[in-house]
């Protein structure tokens, strides 16, 4: 029996009581661990920048991905400490720092048990929102997002840090793997050229860098920042060529890049202010079986030419969040080096400050800053 760590009877949690309204920062009992779960003592939590202006257009925005009951603790990249186990966890014991993996399924079900947890219909990310009807039922398993100080997570679904991660790089684990997971479904490797639309982004630039660690020989980084292009592209000045939409459409560049063929992959990450045009500029640089992983956010209706797709054997995949295992897969990778999170530039606020930072966060050097809050220091 590992030496538990005092844990307070009450805990500090931020609360959201109307969607929008500011968040509130409470006392509430701390959660107690049934038989499969662990309590984690919050080290930091992610803070995506378009967080506060998600929840605040949430109902209107996606009116059928629903949020968990209200007042309710958000809170998506949490990383901390063990503090408690469950009686039948085995993997884990009090000490061991952890990523909180939020993607809950049921544990049960066909695809979870075929080991697809990501098609479980009671799929919720912990802390954020649930994918269909069936997640209010998660959520009152697993009430707390990472913005309070002890959080209740099922051990199934931490991912132990090696001991060069802190728990504030961690919480960009979230994006990372969610762009390692596109990379996965596309079959990036060495001689398979990739293009990475968004690519400074919070969810691009963690892309580019797991294309890379897996073996990418050629990057195509696309996105209008010029300085922040330029900076990507010195990470790996002979593997990583860029793009700025300032200068024009991707898919004449994209071509001349590749011999005329067209690239092999592409991996879309812009976010929700993006356009269907831009996307649809992005296919049209597609090679003949090219692949498009949708992993970002553009909310328009894109005008696909299916027909073309049939003719090319292109193939459009749709993609979110990744699975624990996966998360593990990144682990290793940054304990040997081969996935450095050391280029991210870490700005940590304490729980207090929550509101001010989900009303707009100031001076962000693209994708390589990386926001979090932090309940108790780690
Ligand atoms: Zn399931």
């Amino acid at each position: 029996m590992g030496a538990e760590e005092m844990k307070p009877e009450t805990m500090r949690a931020a609360r959201m009581y109307d969607v929008g309204a500011p968040m509130v920062l409470e006392e509430v009992p701390t959660p107690k661990p049934t038989a499969l779960d662990v309590i984690v003592k919050v080290h930091a939590c992610g803070i995506v920048p378009n967080l506060g202006n998600v929840l605040r257009n949430w109902t209107t925005w996606f009116p059928k991905l629903p949020l968990p009951k209200l007042p309710a603790t958000f809170g998506l990249d949490p990383a901390g400490t063990v503090v408690e186990v469950g009686s039948g966890v085995t993997g884990l014991k009090v000490g061991d720092r952890v990523y909180v993996n939020p993607g809950r399924s049921c544990g049960t079900c066909r695809a979870c048990s075929a080991g697809n947890p990501i098609g479980c219909r009671s799929m919720v990310l912990q802390g954020y929102f649930g994918f269909t009807e069936k997640a209010q039922e998660t959520f009152d398993r697993y009430p707390f997002g990472g913005l309070c100080e002890y959080m209740i997570a099922p051990a199934n679904g931490c991912v132990k840090l090696p001991d060069n991660l802190t728990c504030q790089q961690a919480t960009r684990l979230g994006y990372t793997g969610t762009g390692y997971s596109a990379l996965r479904k596309g079959g990036a490797g060495p001689d398979v050229v990739t293009l990475v639309n968004g690519a400074t982004g919070t969810l691009g630039l963690p892309t580019v860098l797991c294309a890379l660690a897996m073996g990418t020989t050629k990057v195509l980084a696309v996105a209008r920042n010029k300085a922040l292009l330029e900076e990507l592209r010195q990470i790996a000045p002979d593997r990583i060529f860029t793009h700025s939409t300032e200068d024009g459409p991707v898919r004449g560049w994209a071509i001349d890049q590749t011999d005329g063929d067209g690239v092999d992959l592409a991996v879309d990450c812009v976010g929700p202010g993006g356009t269907g045009e831009q996307m649809l500029d992005v296919m049209r640089s597609l090679r003949r079986t090219g692949r498009l992983v949708n992993v970002g956010a553009v909310a328009e209706r894109v005008p696909v030419n299916v027909h073309k797709m049939m003719d090319w054997n292109q193939s459009l995949i749709g993609s979110v969040w990744f699975t624990t295992a996966e998360g593990m897969q990144l682990a290793e990778m940054i304990r040997a080096k081969t996935l450095d999170f050391n280029l991210f530039k870490q700005e940590g606020y304490p729980l207090e400050r929550i509101n001010e930072v989900l009303a707009g966060i100031e001076n962000r050097h693209g994708g390589f800053s990386n926001f979090s809050v932090i309940p108790n220091p780690e």
